[in-house]
């Protein structure tokens, strides 16, 4: 049974629209200028929003820089306590903004769930966190003096988040700042504004004080971005997108060198071992490979596998791919939903052509479904090193799998590449697990295992991966100065 007429009426009804027209902190907007929100799963429009720029981005910023002090002086615990409040509500609507989020990004309902849940889980943690800033205080080298750290908020912080996953990383970013005593102004990506918007809408009900949290509506990411880079009242820019946006906002931040950090695209591998529990190993590469129709930044995306097992894994495997059900995110029992637009879908099928042109095979799917932009999850073998498939990031359900014998070589392999996100394998041996994590040059190893994410864990990369980490203590780290203060005179 389709779910999909019945919730999308609901998100046609401006009662459920009415508070995402008007979420706290958009500025004003005296433009014609608007742009459309498409249902990837359908082509239909499924929203209309003013498509703002420069002007609205510095009124923006200038709210939330007249409103950062005041919100900085409240005490850590008024300022968990308003994150407590969006928690919950976000909790309470889980529902209604998973809804959203499918309807704008494509994702099964059962992942839009789970993401919301996951945004709302930053929420709860960095509540917590928000009551743990500590300092220290020091040995100085004499007696007459006394030496002391402090933790104080940055500032005013531009954040600029991508569509795959629009809630919780608009949460994962939001939250870590609020609690440090940052205000904020979010630019969420253009495909995907909606849940951003409804979740900024419960921000209000939570009660946040006028301009702390705020965010622009862009039908292109340039314009706002290259205002939040050159606007010295922002002190601070969180991305998370490509690599190639993350150089550049580098750059552009570089005149007045602004604090960055980088979330940013990522080649996983995914090595197996001939020691590895197979169906193990079988389900955790489906789990990192399909999620999100393949479309995450640590998706699976060298599949390395050595030949003792290397013919039993690609049989369960492409056995394992007929329990995945590609359709419209609405509909039950789907679990790939569609590609966001027809560049991603041209992205993969020139990624497939080039493995197939080099002596790739395909062993299950290769094709588009119908006249959207869906996509079979598809395995191909015989993949070698120079093939685009694996140097660059597909993002899409191309599974290529990569044979390999000798267990030294293969690290070196994993790490031929300019990014350094995640990267996952499977063994039974503990001690080759240890030593193959540490060789591994990725900020995040999954051993045993190909989900890994969590709020209580630093996630981000090394290399081209990106600069900082968000979630955990760490990632409130990423929000605060360190301030030294010297008392003499003693
Ligand atoms: P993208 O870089 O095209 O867009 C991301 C955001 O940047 C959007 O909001 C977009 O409007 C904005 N943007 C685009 N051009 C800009 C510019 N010139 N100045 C300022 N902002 C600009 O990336 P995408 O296609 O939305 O997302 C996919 C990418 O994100 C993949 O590479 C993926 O690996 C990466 N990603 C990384 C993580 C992580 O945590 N490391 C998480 C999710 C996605």
């Amino acid at each position: 049974m389709s779910l999909a007429p019945t919730l999308l009426q609901r998100l046609k009804n401006p009662d459920v629209f009415r508070s995402i027209d008007r979420p706290p902190g958009l500025p004003k907007f005296e433009g014609a200028a608007t742009f459309d929100v498409f249902n990837p799963a359908s082509g239909e429009v499924i929203a209309t929003l003013p498509a703002m720029g420069q002007a609205e981005a510095a009124e923006a910023i200038r709210t939330a820089y007249e409103a950062q002090g005041r919100w900085a002086g409240l005490t850590a615990r008024e300022r968990s306590e308003y994150l407590w409040r969006w928690h919950q509500l976000i909790v309470t609507h889980t529902d209604d903004l998973a809804a959203i989020l499918t309807a704008e990004m494509g994702k099964p309902l059962a992942e839009a769930k789970s993401e919301v849940s996951h945004a709302a889980a930053y929420l709860q943690w960095y509540a917590e966190e928000a009551n743990r800033i500590y300092g220290e205080t020091f040995s100085a080298p004499s007696n007459d003096r006394r030496m002391f750290v402090i933790k104080q908020p940055i500032g005013v912080v531009g954040a600029i988040t991508p569509w795959n996953f629009p809630a919780s990383m608009v949460a994962r970013k939001i939250s870590p700042a609020l609690a440090a005593g940052c205000a904020v102004v979010l630019k969420p990506a253009e495909q995907t504004p909606l849940v951003a918007a409804a979740m900024f809408a419960l921000a209000a009900e939570a009660g946040f004080p006028q301009g702390v949290v705020n965010i622009i509506f862009a039908a292109r990411g340039d314009e706002v971005g290259r205002e939040l880079c050159a606007n010295p009242k922002v002190r601070k820019i969180s991305f998370t997108g490509s690599t190639e946006v993350g150089r550049l906002l580098m750059r552009q931040c570089a005149d007045q060198v602004k604090k960055v950090s980088l979330e940013l695209g990522g080649n996983a591998p995914f090595i197996v071992f001939d020691d590895a529990d197979i169906d193990e190993a079988v389900s955790g590469a489906i789990q990192a490979k399909f999620r999100n129709a393949g479309q995450t930044c640590v998706s699976a995306n060298r599949i390395y596998v050595q030949d003792g097992v290397h013919d039993l894994f690609v049989e369960k495997f492409v056995r394992k791919l007929a329990d995945l059900k590609v359709g419209d995110g609405f509909e039950l029992g789907v679990s790939v939903g569609p590609l966001i637009d027809g560049q991603a879908l041209s992205k993969i099928e020139a990624h497939l052509a080039d493995a197939v042109e080099k002596g790739g095979e395909v062993l299950a799917g290769g094709k588009r479904i119908g006249t959207g932009t869906f996509f079979e999850p598809t395995v191909l073998t015989g993949v070698t090193a120079e093939m685009r498939i694996a140097q660059e990031e597909t993002f899409g359900p191309l599974a290529p799998i990569i044979r390999f014998t000798d267990g030294d070589e293969i690290i070196r392999q994993a790490n031929e590449t300019i990014y350094g996100l995640a990267a996952y394998f499977f063994t039974s041996n503990l001690k080759r697990a240890w030593s193959v994590a540490e060789a591994l040059e990725f900020g995040m190893v999954g051993m045993n295992t190909g989900r890994m994410s969590s709020e209580a864990a630093p996630f981000g990369g090394v290399k081209q991966s990106g600069i900082g980490r968000e979630g955990s203590r760490h990632g409130l780290e990423e929000y605060l100065e360190m301030k030294y203060i010297c008392m003499g005179g003693l």
